[in-house]
């Protein structure tokens, strides 16, 4: 059964188009959908594409058509393209098509990912990526939370970095974050509040004008003793998939705190061996990582959307450094043996171009990288669109599917997945 298109009005509510498909895109090509979609996950939501007209199929005509205009129940409305917002462990396979109206505002940093209505309940163009409970969202937020934050926060009421990350497990409702009230899994340090880059979809830092950033950044670089404190005492006593990570979504870059990043895990290392001590990084900065590999990290997560130089710094906008540090990066963690994940920010029609697939492969293969976590990119995709346009290694898209048949092709061992793995799932 084919999927129907849907439209929303200005108020957000949400209808099916009487008579056409849902259609897809791949960066701004769009396509008919050529195999059923996933019912929409839990957790999931539906967002508006503000500005952007839906774009449907005409299976009668064979052609893609542009819904200028909508009547529901005799009112007629000027409707705009609709797309669903997944939960942890599912990555987007095709985004929603839509037109996009030269008045459309920037549009939030969401992941939009094409859905439709089918059968009666919504559907999307999604992968489930990662079978792992522990992020499910029915986990997190619980009525408990508030109690064991406050009585966390009343054991060391001078801890200004407890009190950040109050902030982010409450109001941000960051999952890693809470994990450290929870007291189980893996918990979140952010150290940095400076970066060497200017990434087009930063959550936490954006240009006057540009999308809303999805959380602020962390006012002050944090205390190596709150740190080693915070962290030592998750390692010591947490349960489940033991691990802290520095390089959170509110900070900027956790090697730009190199320094007060060595001497905590020095700290956290001398207190207890117990669990994984996990850096997520743009990996601008080869010799400050190996001081904190050398320090005791034994994980690293170095994020990238394209292992193309051009595309990558046509993103990233780095300063000071340029994609071979990254490459020089990978190739440190791997001489000293910690697990190494790469942090793939996936946009399909770009992501999965022919020539960027083989340059993907090539750098796993022959930097002997373990994991590939997929993160579907969350920003405006018109801006997305245009940062990629002509630049990058180019071919046809794959679609995500081949993609990852392809890479496993080249590097068999390679585990494809959204999550870190803990020190018992190497
Ligand atoms: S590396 Fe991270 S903190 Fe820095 S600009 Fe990019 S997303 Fe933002």
């Amino acid at each position: 059964m084919r999927s129907r298109l849907l439209c929303a009005d200005d108020a957000g509510r949400v209808f099916d188009h009487p008579a056409l498909e849902a259609a897809v895109a791949w960066g701004d090509a769009w396509r008919r959908i050529e195999r059923p979609l996933a019912p929409l996950p839990a957790g999931a939501t539906l967002a508006t594409l503000r500005g952007w007209r839906p774009v449907g199929f005409d299976p009668g005509g064979r052609r893609f058509v542009v819904v200028e205009e909508l009547r529901v129940s005799g009112r007629r409305f000027r409707p705009h393209a609709v797309g669903a917002v997944l939960p942890p462990g599912w990555t987007r396979a095709a985004l929603p098509a839509g037109d996009r109206l030269p008045s459309a505002p920037v549009l939030p940093q969401w992941a939009y990912t094409a859905a439709g209505w089918s059968g009666g309940s919504f559907v999307v163009a999604a992968l489930r990526t990662d079978r792992r409970r522990h992020w499910d969202p029915a986990r997190f937020s619980g009525p408990e939370l508030p109690g064991l934050v406050e009585a966390r926060l009343a054991g060391d009421p001078g801890s200004r970095l407890l009190r950040q990350l109050s902030t982010c497990a409450l109001r941000h409702r960051c999952f890693t974050a809470q994990n450290l009230f929870y007291g189980r899994d893996e918990g979140a340090l952010p150290a940095s509040n400076a970066c060497n880059a200017r990434c087009a979809g930063c959550l936490s830092d954006q240009p006057e004008g540009g999308a809303p950033a999805s959380q602020p950044r962390i006012g002050q670089k944090a205390a190596w003793q709150e740190l080693a404190e915070i962290g030592g005492r998750h390692l010591a006593r947490a349960t489940g998939r033991v691990m802290v990570s520095f390089g959170q979504g509110c900070e900027g870059e956790p090697l730009c705190a190199a320094d007060t990043i060595e001497r905590a895990i020095g700290e956290m290392r001398g207190a207890t061996p117990r669990g994984s001590i996990n850096l997520n990084t743009n990996g601008s900065l080869p010799d400050a990582l190996d001081r904190l590999l050398h320090a005791g990290l034994d994980a690293v997560r170095i994020s990238l959307n394209s292992a193309d130089p051009r595309l990558y710094e046509a993103y990233y906008s780095p300063r000071s450094y340029s994609f071979s540090d990254v490459v020089r990066s990978i190739q440190f963690a791997r001489a000293r043996g910690v697990y190494v994940a790469l942090n793939l920010l996936t946009f399909p029609g770009v992501t999965d171009r022919e020539g960027e697939v083989e340059a993907l492969a090539d750098l796993i293969a022959r930097r002997r990288v373990d994991q590939l976590q997929t993160r579907s990119l969350a920003i405006d995709p018109a801006a997305y669109v245009a940062i990629a346009r002509g630049r990058g290694a180019g071919g046809e898209p794959l679609g995500l599917p081949e993609m990852a048949r392809r890479l496993r092709q080249r590097a068999p061992w390679l585990s494809i997945g959204n999550f870190a793995r803990a020190l018992n799932e190497r």
